[in-house]
C-alpha cells in the first residue's frame, strides 16, 4: 500500500444527516416563524430542569446514531450569553458541563459533543439562546484532534485557567481557546472566559464585531478545552485545499482584546 492510500486505514468519522428530518425543523432565524423553546408545550421530552435553564430531548434529531439533546439556557427569548449576570452564566456553564459528564460517564457513548450554535452563519437555526450535548454511538471526536489545536499566544490566565489565541487553529482564521483541569476548579473562571470572549466577538472583533459564533467543548487528556470561534463564510483555501490560515499580525487582535476586556 503506498502512503496515499491513507484514507483506507483512516476511521470512518462521517456523521450521516438525515434531511426528511431536518426538512420538518422550525427555524427561526432564516424565517418567521413562533420560538419552539418559548411555547413550552411545544417542548419535546424535559430532562431536567434547573431554575430557568432546562434540559430536553432534541425533537428533531438530524444526526444518525447519536442521541441528541438542547439546554435551554433560559426563559428569555431575547437573551445573549454575554450579557447573563455572573450567578446565571456560573449556573449554567456549571449545569451544562455536569450533564455533558453525565452522559460521558453513562458508557453508552463513544464520545459525547457539548456546543452552541449562534447567529445566522453558525449552523444554527433557532435564536432562543441555546446550547447542545449530543451523544454519538459509533465514533469519538478525540480521534480528529491534535494538541497543537489548543496551542496559542496567551490572552489572560488566571485561576489555572488559560485563554489563548491559536497559532494552529483547526480551520482558522480566529480560534480562541479556554483550557481548564477536568477536576473543574476553574470552571467559574472559564464560564467568565467564555463570556468575554464572546463579547469581544459580537462587539469589537474586527472592528466592528461579528454577527455568529461558535463553542465547543472537549474533554481530552484529562483537561477540558473550549473553543470560541467567530463565524464567517469558511476560507476557500481551507475547503478546497485544506489550508489553515492565522492573521499576520495576532498581537493587533490580542492587544485590543486584553484592552477592553481585562
Ligand atoms: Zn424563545
Amino acid at each position: 500500500m503506498n502512503e496515499h492510500d491513507g484514507d483506507i486505514m483512516e476511521k470512518d468519522t462521517i456523521l450521516k444527516f438525515d434531511k426528511f428530518i431536518a426538512r420538518k425543523k422550525p427555524n427561526n432565524i432564516h424565517q418567521e416563524k413562533p420560538c419552539p423553546f418559548c411555547v413550552s408545550e411545544g417542548l419535546s421530552e424535559i430532562l431536567e430542569t434547573h431554575d430557568s435553564i432546562i434540559l430536553v430531548k432534541n425533537k428533531y434529531p438530524v444526526v444518525q446514531d447519536a442521541f441528541q439533546t438542547v439546554l435551554i439556557e433560559t426563559d428569555d427569548c431575547e437573551a445573549e450569553l454575554s450579557e447573563y449576570s455572573k450567578p446565571h452564566l456560573y449556573k449554567l456553564i456549571r449545569f451544562g458541563v455536569k450533564k455533558w459528564f453525565e452522559m460521558e460517564e453513562q458508557g453508552n457513548y463513544k464520545s459525547v459533543s457539548f456546543f452552541k450554535n449562534y447567529g445566522p452563519l453558525s449552523g444554527g437555526s433557532v435564536r432562543h439562546p441555546h446550547m447542545q450535548i449530543i451523544g454519538f454511538y459509533d465514533v469519538d471526536y478525540r480521534e480528529n484532534l491534535k494538541e497543537g489545536y489548543f496551542k496559542g499566544d496567551e490572552i489572560h490566565s488566571s485561576n489555572g485557567v488559560q485563554l489563548n489565541l491559536s497559532t494552529m487553529p483547526m480551520i482558522g482564521f480566529t480560534e480562541f481557546n479556554i483550557i481548564l483541569d477536568d477536576d473543574l476548579t476553574g470552571i467559574d473562571q472559564a464560564a467568565e472566559y467564555v463570556q468575554k470572549t464572546v463579547h469581544y466577538i459580537l462587539h469589537l472583533y474586527n472592528g466592528k464585531g461579528c454577527s455568529s459564533y461558535n463553542l465547543f467543548f472537549y474533554h481530552w487528556l484529562d483537561k477540558i478545552y473550549i473553543k470560541v470561534v467567530p463565524r464567517y463564510p469558511t476560507t476557500p483555501l481551507f475547503v478546497g485545499y485544506g489550508f489553515r490560515q492565522v492573521f499576520s499580525d495576532p498581537y493587533v487582535l490580542i492587544e485590543d482584546f486584553q484592552k477592553h476586556s481585562f
